[in-house]
């Protein structure tokens, strides 16, 4: 496809704003937030379980749910109702486009949530990765009735790798009690529980961070509302908060000024084209740094400028945004192929290097020689390979063996990665390496070097 020539755009200009110090006067007035990602084996209810939550806090109105459902029941899929809510993302919607990650948003008196949701594509793993890596916490969904595929496959997996992009807060939801025979087993719940913790130790997440919730997405008890105490499941009040109370226990709000003053970073997670009033728009969660309407920012690898059009916020537009907000970011002044998910939107006077070296310390999960892997960091990947086998290290850090041969699955290593592709990278971004489909190794970027 060949774009016309963009017709001469009317200047934006900035405002000049201190925006750290705006920021600063303004975060006692906000509310916290918190961005979480949806995890779980395919059909253990995870986008019925969101629309359930969208509909309770009632960000998606019951009047919305019934179109649906009389679109689903004429299908012949009722039960999908709750569930079309999380299919078609709002972007998709907005914009008519396709998203990798999309993003729905909610409220409580205390918290604003944005749920960060993978549609499940043939790519799922690298957009999973690369909604995790913008998480606060994960919301994992085990059907209560599945305890055997439940505990394999995408649970076990998607466990991995939420730990491994370094996600600690995780709540899980064991769904579908209603369904259970009898309904809502409290022996059941027990035993899935156990189940999932047991799992969820071995991966390396501590009991504090994680809490596990009784609930149906489908009837909606203990997502936003505790059961009836005539129900069937009355004990679960007695010993559990709803789902939805324990998600704000776990919203945190870490954003500090310190970050705030760092040079801008933000990694795409997606580019959108083709809007109407806005042509040219990204999004993703700014690491560190803020910007504003009129900045010029460069976009890394290609070293391209841009000027920020427009800021959008959970759907609201605004002059400026700061770290850890997910924006959407409209951009003029830069052709689109300059942009691509996984790049990286930066401060022009300090833009992130484009390396293709880079030393990382790593947990291996199966064993490492050099070879071949693809190395991801968050919504970035790239091919390259195992350069060299450093050291093995103890759990202290102390060196155990320089030089091995080969790193056991289980052990720390220092190793050495040659990327195939200059990609803008830092010190401290988590990676994860993988090969043939599966993770072989995770852990922390140490140095980079060109
Ligand atoms: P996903 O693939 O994990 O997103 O799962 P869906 O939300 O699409 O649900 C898969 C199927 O499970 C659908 O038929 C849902 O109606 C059904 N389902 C989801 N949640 C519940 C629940 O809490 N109870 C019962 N009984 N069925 C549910």
């Amino acid at each position: 496809e060949s774009t016309p020539a963009a017709p001469s755009q009317p200047k934006v200009r900035s405002k000049g704003l201190d925006v750290a110090s705006l920021w600063n006067e303004e975060k006692s007035k906000r509310k916290a937030s918190a961005a979480f990602v949806v995890i779980g084996h395919v059909d253990h209810g995870k986008s019925t379980l969101m629309g359930r939550l969208l509909l309770d806090t009632g960000a998606v109105s019951q009047r919305d749910i019934d179109k649906y459902k009389k679109q689903a029941t004429e299908l012949g899929k009722a039960s999908f109702a709750l569930a079309w809510v999380m299919d078609t993302g709002s972007e998709e919607r907005e914009r008519g486009v396709t998203v990798d990650i999309a993003q729905h948003y909610f409220s409580t008196d205390n918290v604003d949530f944005t749920i960060l949701d993978a549609p499940g594509h043939r790519d799922f793993v690298p957009n999973m990765i690369g909604g995790a890596s913008m998480a606060d916490l994960a919301v994992l969904v085990v059907d209560a009735n599945q305890l055997e595929s439940g505990m394999k496959g995408q649970t076990r997996e998607h466990i991995l790798l939420a730990h491994a992009v370094g996600l600690q807060k995780l709540v899980v939801a064991v769904n579908k009690l209603d369904s259970t025979t009898p309904a809502w087993d409290q022996e059941i719940f027990r035993s899935v529980s156990a189940e999932v913790l047991k799992l969820l130790k071995q991966t390396g997440f501590t009991e504090e961070n994680v809490a596990v919730i009784p609930c149906s997405g489908l009837s909606g008890e203990n997502v936003a509302k505790a059961p009836a105490a005539s129900s069937g499941a009355a004990w679960v009040s007695k010993e559990h908060p709803t789902l939805l109370q324990q998600l704000e226990k776990f919203a945190p709000h870490l954003t500090s000024i310190d970050t705030v003053k760092k040079p801008l970073r933000l990694q795409i997670a997606d580019v959108f084209r083709g809007g109407i009033t806005n042509p040219l728009s990204i999004a993703g969660r700014i690491k560190s740094g803020n910007v504003q309407v009129g900045d010029s920012v460069t976009i890394q690898p290609s070293g391209e400028t841009a000027t920020i059009k427009g800021i959008e916020v959970s759907g609201e537009g605004r002059d400026w945004t700061v770290s850890d907000d997910i924006p959407t970011l409209h951009l003029v002044d830069i052709e689109p192929q300059h942009l691509r998910s996984g790049d990286v939107v930066c401060s022009s006077q300090k833009p992130v290097k484009v390396v293709k070296n880079i030393t990382a310390k790593v947990q291996a999960l199966d064993s490492l020689l050099p070879q071949r892997v693809d190395i991801h960091v968050g919504r970035l990947h790239v091919p390259g390979g195992i350069s060299h086998l450093v050291a093995t290290e103890d759990a202290r850090g102390e060196t155990l063996k320089k030089k091995p041969r080969i790193v056991k699955a289980g052990q720390r290593a220092v190793i050495r990665l040659a990327l195939d592709d200059g990609v803008p990278l830092e010190d401290g971004d988590r990676i994860v390496l993988r090969t043939d489909g599966s993770t072989i190794a995770a852990g922390r970027i140490e140095a980079i070097s060109l």
